[in-house]
């Protein structure tokens, strides 16, 4: 053997040995290179077998040993470039599927069996003879039609991977170029020495490719092994993505949906994956039937959108956004959060505000807020306000004899009774106490002395009936009306009926007052 020989032998062995060692580090290490790992491995083993069989071949001492190794070569050369487009695929996040994968490999494998069976067909090699001149081990080939498309299958994916990573390069951040520029400079190596290696540039009689296929896979492993971010950060994204409580919906450009987390699945659990792909604004309306009043049309797909939506009894708030790529719209991001009873506290809370607890009517402070209006509305039209306020008769003797329990439910009783008396449009409220007050649009001497008498009298014949006791009850009324004068407050009003209302007590209970103008009449 000669000795340019044995340094041929030793570098396809110094390649190979190094992608064995590369193949095992990452397999032992699989646990830190998640979604890289197979096809890493994968590619470095295929390389090794390429380069071993390479060796092999080198030794061969008759065409029948040249035509062995071949074959062993091809059970690892034709599937190394697609396994590295794979890598290249994974470590940049393109979406890797199973069709994806079988169409890559297809054609190694036809070529493994097509050089297993080329003395039947010679379709791979038209001629595979010892160098005439040099003798065994080196030979002299000439191509067949498969050659062709092995050659083409080849180069194309490093092609492929190679225009992925330019595609990659300008998102890519600063800090992380370095990476893909050695990933570039792995894919250009074993094409630049293949190139050389057919336009016969290299030393004859041999395919020089395994001697350099090392130093790609050393650029590879430090690529991934230095760039941390692509192998933890999608399994990071995808965690928060699903961890969080929040359904998020993502739709791209054309509306179709493209991924939902599982908070999404809980809220709506007919999403699924056969759904994926499909037109979300139809899909939308089967996911759940109680969706009818929320219609994505309303979404601007241009800006940040919010809006309520009600689905089997429960709350929705939705917010979308637009996913955009500088100025390419890209797509649409839905996040939905469940606020049913977020807008239970908050009405529960409203509830507590202006309600009063013991009656449900509207508290003083609901009372002032809404009458406030009220006035300002009838300063403006020039209309008269009427405030009645009235207070039940001897309520203390009620509390005295019969108990406070007793004296809370003439209350409710009153108020009820009243509730169902007062016009819709009226406002109505417990003031305090055992006093309540009402105010109606129109004046005091015809209507509102009208609407309190009604009351009045309501009052007076609806007595309370409990625990086989019967208590009949008075009130008294005052009524006041806004003067009409722009200057005049809510408090001035409620004072004049305050002061009617004394008055009304004054002259014996169970009467209507009016104020007017420093004197009160009786009705
Ligand atoms: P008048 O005819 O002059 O109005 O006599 P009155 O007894 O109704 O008036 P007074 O102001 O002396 O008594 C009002 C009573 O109402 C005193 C208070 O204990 C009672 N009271 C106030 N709020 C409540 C309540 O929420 N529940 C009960 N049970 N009693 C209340
Ligand atoms: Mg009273
Ligand atoms: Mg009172």
């Amino acid at each position: 053997m000669t000795s340019q020989l044995t340094t041929y032998i030793t570098l396809f062995c110094t390649s190979g040995i190094l992608n064995l060692y590369l193949c095992i580090y990452v397999y032992l290490k699989r646990h830190q290179y998640t979604n890289i790992k197979n096809s890493f491995s994968l590619y470095c083993l295929s390389i090794t077998i390429y380069c071993f069989a390479a060796a092999f071949g080198l030794t061969a001492s008759n065409l029948q040993e040249i035509k062995l190794w071949t074959i062993v070569q091809y059970i690892g050369m034709p599937f190394s470039s697609p396994l590295g487009l794979l890598f290249i695929m994974q470590y940049l996040g393109v979406k890797v599927t199973k069709k994806r994968v079988i169409l890559l490999l297809s054609i190694p494998f036809i070529s493994l069996i097509m050089v297993a069976t080329n003395d039947f067909h010679h379709l791979h090699y038209k001629e595979l003879v010892v160098d005439p001149a040099l003798g065994a081990p080196y030979s002299v080939i000439e191509i067949g039609i498969w050659y062709l498309v092995h050659g083409m299958h080849t180069f194309g994916c490093m092609l492929a991977a190679f225009l992925l990573l330019i595609l990659r390069w300008k998102e890519t951040a600063k800090m992380y170029r370095p990476q893909i520029i050695a990933l570039m400079f792995g894919q250009l190596v074993p094409m630049v020495t293949a190139f050389l290696y057919l336009i016969g540039a290299t030393p004859p009689g041999f395919d020089p490719v395994p001697m350099v296929l090392w130093l790609t896979s050393i650029l590879y492993l430090w690529a991934i092994s230095s760039s941390r971010l692509f192998t933890v950060m999608p399994i990071a994204k995808n965690a928060i993505f699903h961890s969080i409580s929040d359904g998020v919906i993502v739709l791209d450009e054309e509306n179709h949906l493209i991924e939902y987390n599982e908070a999404s699945k809980r809220m709506f659990p007919r999403l699924n994956k056969t759904l994926l792909g499909k037109d979300f604004y139809t899909i939308w309306q089967d996911i759940d039937e109680d969706l009818e009043e929320f219609s994505l049309d309303k979404v601007d797909t241009s800006q940040e959108m919010k809006f309520e939506i009600e689905a089997s009894g429960k709350i929705y708030q939705i917010r979308t956004s637009p996913l955009q790529h500088g100025d390419e719209k890209k797509g649409l991001l839905i996040i939905l959060t469940e606020i049913t009873e977020l807008k239970r506290l908050q009405s529960q809370l409203e509830q507590q505000a202006y309600f009063d607890e013991l009656t449900q009517v509207y508290n003083r402070r609901a009372f002032f807020q809404h009458c406030g209006q009220k006035l300002i509305d009838a300063k403006e039209n020039q209309t008269p306000l009427t405030i009645i306020l009235f207070d039940i008769d001897y309520f203390k003797k009620v509390n005295d004899t019969y108990g406070h329990l007793i004296g809370d439910h003439l209350l409710k009783h009153v108020a009820k009774v009243c509730h169902k008396q007062i016009h819709k449009n009226a406002l109505f409220a417990r003031y305090g106490g055992e006093e309540f007050v009402i105010a109606i649009e129109g004046d005091a001497a015809t209507k509102g002395v009208a609407v309190a008498n009604e009351i009045r009298m309501k009052i007076a014949s609806e007595p309370l009936a409990v625990d086989d006791l019967v208590i009949s009850i008075t009130a008294s009324f005052g009524v006041a009306q806004s003067s009409g004068d722009l200057d005049e407050t809510l408090t001035q009003v409620l004072s004049n009926a305050d002061l009617a209302l004394y008055e009304a007590k004054e002259e014996g209970r169970n009467r209507v007052h009016v104020y007017s103008e420093g004197k009160q009449f009786t009705s």
